[in-house]
Parts: C-alpha cells; structure tokens; sequence
C-alpha cells in the first residue's frame, strides 16, 4: 500500500555522483538532517548513489521518512536503495518524474549532473507553464550553480526568460533558510501565454 507523506515531503534532485568537493556531501548530509528534523518527508530518485545515497542515509539515520521513485531500469542495474520506508518502482523516467511530483509539496536541488539539471528544468518549466504550483529552490553550495545562474540572467536580457519566471528558482546557500522559503513560497500567477507581438 502507498504511504502518503504527513507533513508535507520535498523533492529533492542531486547528484548520483560525489562530486570532486566533500562540501556537497556535507551539504547533502546536511540538508537531510534539515529535513528530518522539521519533519518533513524526503521524495527522491531512489538510487543508492552519490549523493542521492548520502541524503537518503542522513534522512533515514535521523528518523526521517523516505520515499524514493525509480525507474524499472536503474533498479535492474543494482542502483535502488532498499533501506527506505517506501520504494516506488516506476515503468519510465517520465512516469517516475510524474509520480515523484505528485508525492511533494516543494522542490529542493542540490549539486548534480546533467540527470539533475534535466530534472530541474523539467519542473521550472511546468512552473512557468502552470501545470504545476509547487515551489522549487536551489541549495547553491559553494556557488556551485553560480555560473548557470549568470546564464540565466543572460536568458532575460537576450528576451527569452521574463524575470518573474527566472525568480521561479528560488536560490539559497543556508537549508535552513531555502526550506522556510520553500514552505512560505506562492508560485508566480504570470502565465507564459501572455500574447507577445513586437
Ligand atoms: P546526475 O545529476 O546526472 O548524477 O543524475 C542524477 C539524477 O538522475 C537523479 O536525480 C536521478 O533521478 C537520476 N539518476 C541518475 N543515476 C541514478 C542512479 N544510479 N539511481 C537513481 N537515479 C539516478
């Protein structure tokens, strides 16, 4: 039987890789041991992983409740991690994106590859398209998302991103501070189908 997470979860995509700087995984530790203690549920890829394993371990080592989604593929590679308290076992990527969406209240992304960015951007855009009213926020450690965040701002002067779709990414170096402002956070009503003629 599916568990429904009470108090809200986060999503949260990371890395299924360490990354070459031990911050991201302290940051990963960290940010699950967040999580844990404002009782919140974690929502995540399932992989035993990176950094994906480290934020599953903290959250679990803290007492903290922990779904992961993955699909049937990475589970016939060995990857799932079977100490959750739930694992769902999706038939597709786009399927297990999907499910782990419909499982949260926020979206939280940390350090990660290009699996991550994917997941980022696939979530920012249902955002700004308004099929989805769940807040999404960046833990930019180190700075480490500092040089997509410049490329963004370019997105809005060369008129391509409105700013009030680039403010979708809510950015914070402190998991403390991103989690108040993913659980205080409205998405922005502005729609991306305002008629543009010029
Ligand atoms: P990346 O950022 O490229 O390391 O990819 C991380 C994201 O891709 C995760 O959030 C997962 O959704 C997915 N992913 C990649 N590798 C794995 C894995 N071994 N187990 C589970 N999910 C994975």
């Amino acid at each position: 039987m599916t568990q429904t997470l009470q108090p809200p979860a986060i999503c949260v995509f990371l890395g299924s890789s360490f990354g070459t700087d031990p911050a991201y995984r302290d940051a990963a530790e960290q940010f699950g041991q967040c999580l844990a203690a404002r009782n919140l549920g974690l929502v995540y890829g399932g992989g035993s992983v990176g950094l994906m394993g480290v934020l599953a371990d903290a959250v679990l080592a803290a007492d903290g409740r922990v779904i992961g989604v993955l699909p049937e593929a990475l589970m016939a590679r060995e990857v799932g991690h079977l100490g959750l308290t739930e694992l769902i076992i999706e038939p597709s990527m786009h399927a297990r994106k999907a499910t782990m969406a419909s499982r949260c209240g926020a979206f939280a992304v940390l350090p990660g590859g290009i699996g991550t960015l994917e997941e980022m951007f696939e979530v920012a855009t249902w955002i700004q398209l308004e099929i989805l009213t769940k807040p999404i926020g960046i833990l930019n450690v180190q700075g480490f998302y500092d040089p997509l965040l410049v490329f963004l701002d370019q997105l809005v002067d060369k008129g391509f991103l409105k700013t009030v779709h680039r403010d979708i990414l809510i950015v914070e170096s402190d998991p403390e501070r991103l989690l108040e402002r993913l659980l205080s956070t409205r998405t922005p009503a502005a729609g991306k189908w305002i008629p543009e003629r010029s």
